[in-house]
């Protein structure tokens, strides 16, 4: 792994990283490397974009002071850990919760997080189900999600999981203006306000870029909600 890469861009974006993290970076990559030589698990990406396109993306939210120290979050739809490890990583003073609906993903995190010495929970569930738990529903300062759905459909499949006062963090591509009347509608259903977006450029990569979709927990979200498994995508609320 490209580690100066991973520390200048960082640097730039305003986040110290010291050795333990770069170290943990650095072994975590090895470890994608040994699970996709096996199993089909992210989509395999030089290690320069990798540094880019999931370690410093993923660490957005910090550049934006968005993680309180101690705060517990949930990244919903993690995959291979994007963007939940990269932010264990740097901040492991989280108290960071790994959902994904696929066990695959989540055995590999597990030994993942045993291997880097990292505490975290995970949970094999369809984010429709796991909000319905009282363990899960409305007990989070932040819930985090890249990639999984649209904008509508990630308002309430992580909203639920939110306690009032916290956040919904959603990585969203340059396409997020379409989205944002429906999202709107979809949050203030699920007890949410759309705060809006803030940009979150990866240093040297004009090309490509993410910006974050903020929805602050205002309320308390309705029972009905989330819908049964599957509904969120077919459906989207607001829409
Ligand atoms: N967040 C990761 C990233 O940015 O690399 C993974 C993105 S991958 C395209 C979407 C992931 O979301 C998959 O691992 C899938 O199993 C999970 N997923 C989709 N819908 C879900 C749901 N309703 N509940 C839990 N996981 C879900």
């Amino acid at each position: 792994m490209n580690k100066e890469r991973l520390k200048n861009g960082l640097e730039k974006m305003g986040i110290a990283a010291d050795e333990t993290a770069l170290d943990r970076f650095e072994a975590f990559h090895a470890i994608l490397d040994e699970y996709n030589a096996r199993m089909d698990l992210t989509a395999v990406l030089d290690e320069d974009e990798r540094v880019d396109r999931h370690d410093l993306d993923s660490a957005a939210p910090l550049t934006h002071g968005l993680l309180m120290p101690g705060a517990k979050v949930i990244d919903v739809g993690t995959g291979a850990g994007f963007p939940g490890m990269p932010l264990l990583i740097l901040r492991p003073d989280l108290q960071m919760t790994f959902l994904d609906a696929l066990n695959k993903r989540i055995l590999f995190l597990e030994d993942a997080l045993a291997r880097l010495g990292l505490k975290a929970e995970t949970l094999h569930a369809r984010a429709e189900d796991a909000a319905k738990m009282a363990a899960h529903r409305e007990q989070y300062d932040a819930a985090v999600s890249r990639a999984v759905a649209n904008a509508a459909t990630l308002e309430e499949l992580t909203l639920p999981f939110v306690q009032k006062g916290g956040v919904a963090i959603a990585w969203k591509g340059p396409g997020v203006a379409e989205e944002m009347t429906a999202a709107r509608r979809a949050a203030f259903l699920l007890g949410g306000t759309v705060r809006g977006t803030v940009d979150a450029p990866i240093p040297g990569r004009d090309d490509w870029a993410h910006v974050l979709l903020l929805t602050d927990k205002t309320g308390t979200t309705p029972k009905a909600y989330p819908r049964k498994a599957g509904t969120p995508n077919r459906k989207p609320l607001g829409q």
